[in-house]
């Protein structure tokens, strides 16, 4: 399986470029799948459009509210990215002698629950792939769309190529699932940060996906679940040099594990602090509950008792674009959940060490609040997986503890 992002098919230079690698795979005597994105900035353009035909609601000739936005027609538009550069590819390499066909979602028989814009996949009936690359032939398919059980195009959500990549690897039982993309591979941290940061040979699924849910922006977090769940052995590289990339594998295909593999940060974080809660069973659902009910993720939670023990501050975070909505959500329930104020801060970042190492080796937290007290670094709420450990900081000191932490754990490159 081969899959190229929306940069590396942007034009048809780009797309020969990408056509001369399914080339030397079939020359290998391979059978290639090939998943596509829509060119470069093309979706944006379509969701763009989409949102315009439907602010034709408020034009003042017409008298009355419109219908609610029909999602399913936006299916219909967006999903048009993907069918352009498909049938592209299939002329180029026809045009240089490798018998090729393009797929829609549907041809390709990938089909999906109703839930238009964010439709999730629901079963691969790979038959036309697997007699298309029994006659030798490449098979093309759009990324992002599939079949809805209404019978209508559906699409998976911005980014959601890489889920069909993988999707359709399983189906298919590839060997591998190749993402061509404009970086060269996963780091161990962002490179715009620490100039040292190395590039990995391997990273486990695990650690993948910790990565991609806190900010490394290099594969769609549900399409690593996905390869996790199915074994699928995905390999990120550039499809503008030709040098190796980096494997995302099980565990025991990596001979020797560092104990951090990598370091994540987030700076779409906000904290709130809710100042002077009664200490009593109950408080803490009193506050989730509402939040929960408004769709607002919390991720981060520090309860610490006041010293007449009788009330508590609970400080948590949520994403920074949603510190307005839970604001206001908490402030309606004041009365009932009964706390004194709130605070707010989203002058705040989250940085994160991430290794399976972990499960094996005391002392790694341990080493990271060490590093950043050397510095006056305050941690303002820890949080910690099996694999990883967060810590909120203020965000100015975000790219200062990124550096030390990479250099702590041994990964600045030689
Ligand atoms: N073209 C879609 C998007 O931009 C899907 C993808 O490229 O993964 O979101
Ligand atoms: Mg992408």
């Amino acid at each position: 399986m081969q899959k190229f992002g929306g940069t590396s098919v942007a034009d048809i230079d780009r797309i020969r470029n990408a056509a001369r690698r399914v080339r030397a795979g079939m020359a290998a005597g391979e059978r290639i799948c090939v998943v596509l994105s829509a060119m470069a900035g093309t979706t944006n353009q379509l969701v763009a459009w989409s949102e315009a035909a439907a602010e034709c609601r408020n034009d003042p000739a017409v008298p009355g509210p419109g219908a609610p936005f029909d999602w399913a027609e936006y299916d219909r538009v967006v999903a048009t990215g993907e069918e352009i550069t498909v049938g592209l590819m299939a002329l180029v390499l026809q045009a240089q002698g490798v018998p090729a066909r393009s797929f829609t979602g549907a041809e390709a028989g990938l089909r999906t629950d109703e839930a238009h814009g964010k439709a999730r996949i629901e079963a691969i009936d790979a038959g036309p792939l697997r007699d298309c690359l029994a006659r030798g032939t490449v098979a093309v398919v759009t990324g992002f769309q599939g079949l809805a059980a209404d019978g209508r195009v559906a699409t998976l959500g911005r980014g959601g190529s890489d889920t069909s990549a993988v999707a359709l690897a399983a189906a298919l039982g590839a060997e591998r699932c190749d993402i061509f993309t404009d970086v060269d591979g996963v780091y161990t941290t962002d490179p715009r940060i620490v100039a040292r940061a190395r590039k990995l040979d391997r990273i486990t699924y695990e650690e993948m996906l910790e990565m991609a849910s806190l900010g490394a922006k290099v594969l769609q977090t549900r399409s690593v679940a996905l390869a996790m769940a199915h074994n699928v052995r995905v390999q990120v590289l550039s499809s503008f040099d030709d040098a190796p990339g980096t494997l995302v594998c099980s565990e025991d295909e990596i001979m020797e594990q560092q104990i951090v593999s990598g370091i994540a940060y987030s700076r779409d974080e906000a904290r709130i602090t809710v100042a002077q809660v009664n200490d009593r069973p109950g408080v803490a659902a009193a506050i989730f509950g509402p939040l929960a009910r408004a769709n607002i993720n919390v991720d981060m939670i520090v309860q610490s008792v006041s010293r007449d023990g009788r009330s508590a501050n609970l400080t948590f975070t949520v994403a920074r674009s949603e510190l307005a909505r839970a604001m206001a959500e908490l402030e309606e329930h004041r009365t009932a959940v009964g706390f004194d104020h709130l605070l707010a801060d989203d002058n705040v970042a989250k940085v994160s060490v991430i290794g399976v190492g972990m499960r094996s080796h005391a002392g790694v937290a341990h080493t990271m609040f060490e590093t950043l007290a050397a510095k006056g670094i305050n941690i303002q709420a820890i949080s910690t997986s099996e694999i990883k450990v967060s810590v909120l900081v203020a965000e100015e000191y975000t790219e200062l503890a990124i550096r030390m932490l990479h250099t702590a754990y041994g990964l600045d490159r030689a």
